[in-house]
């Protein structure tokens, strides 16, 4: 049987229902006063589906409030086929692509897919390494930011896009965010943010990590100058993996991201990474997980930045 052929990617009220069970797991909660009594069901053939109302402060809701579904007319069941489709995809899927499987325009296809990059985004992100183990980071260079015009005839970075990454080896997950400069201080700045103070970090050769590693419990390097890759547990080998991964995505998939986007791109690659098949994690729990992510995240299409 397909994966897809669950009643939740097909009916809409199975999709409501589908949602609900996981947004409201002890029973609906009204969005307008955060009252979970007095709130019925509304019926009849004219009410909107999912249509509850609190008789409390006497509001009618859905469970889209406040959520990434909200002032979307797309049908629940067609935004869990997109979930499903765009969380369990190894590299990602174009909105062209997502049109037309879904058969909804490209511009609703790319407003749903950023969305939907919005909801794997870690609203709470913990700090990485807490109980003393490794935490590999480095950075790199992709794409191309139109600001800065590219060097004639030069190879060099100055023109490309930059980004951290740290990976918790004991947790397995991926963080990485977009830098402005990659410069000292801005690093150190995302380290301190983002790793414990017990943790082992672990980079490579790079200034950019001595001073701020003096902060942690230890921090060890390689130096890929000299062809060391690996010395015992010292290695950037996992973020670089990482990264390839990533970079694979972007060639492939998504080959025009611009810079207002890219911290999006680069959640939805976390997202999979961090909930991953070898961490145990199936794509039916993937997709779930994305849809604990909905809620509190409210992007519209002015926010977005559309271009
Ligand atoms: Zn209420």
């Amino acid at each position: 049987m397909s994966a897809l052929s669950a009643p939740h990617f097909h009916n809409e009220e199975a999709a409501y229902a589908y949602v609900e069970a996981r947004i409201w797991p002890e029973g609906p909660v009204c969005p307008h006063c955060g009252g979970v009594d007095r709130i019925g069901k509304m019926g009849g053939k004219s009410t909107r589906i999912g249509a509850y109302k609190c008789y409390q402060c006497r509001k009618p809701f859905t469970v889209k409030i406040g959520t990434i579904f909200e002032a979307s007319h797309v049908p629940m069941n067609i935004w869990l086929q997109a979930m499903y489709l765009i969380a369990g995809s190894k590299k990602g899927i174009s909105s062209n692509q997502l049109h037309r499987i879904l058969g909804v325009t490209l511009k609703t296809a790319w407003f749903m897919s950023h969305r939907i990059r919005d909801a794997m985004r870690d609203g709470a992100p913990d700090l990485m390494g807490g109980s003393g183990g490794r935490v590999e980071v480095d950075e790199t260079f992709i794409g191309y930011n139109p600001r800065v015009k590219k060097a004639k005839g030069k190879g060099g970075s100055a023109h490309k896009l930059r980004v951290v990454a740290l990976i918790d080896r004991d947790s397995g997950k991926a963080r990485s965010m977009p830098a402005n400069s990659l410069v000292r201080d801005e690093v150190a700045q995302i380290v301190r943010t983002n790793v414990a103070k017990e943790a082992q970090l672990t980079t490579d050769e790079s200034r950019l990590y001595a001073a701020v590693g003096k902060e942690y419990a230890s921090h060890e390097f390689v130096t890929h100058g000299r062809h060391e890759y690996v010395r015992g547990d010292v290695s950037t080998n996992t973020v670089e993996g990482y990264f390839s991964i990533f970079k694979r995505g972007m060639r492939g998939i998504y080959q025009h991201c611009h810079e207002n986007h890219l911290h999006r791109y680069l959640a939805e690659f976390d997202f999979r990474y961090t909930n991953r098949q070898a961490l145990g994690c199936n794509d039916a729990d993937r997709a779930d997980r994305l849809l604990q992510g909905v809620v509190g995240k409210r992007l519209t299409y002015e926010t977005i930045g559309a271009r």
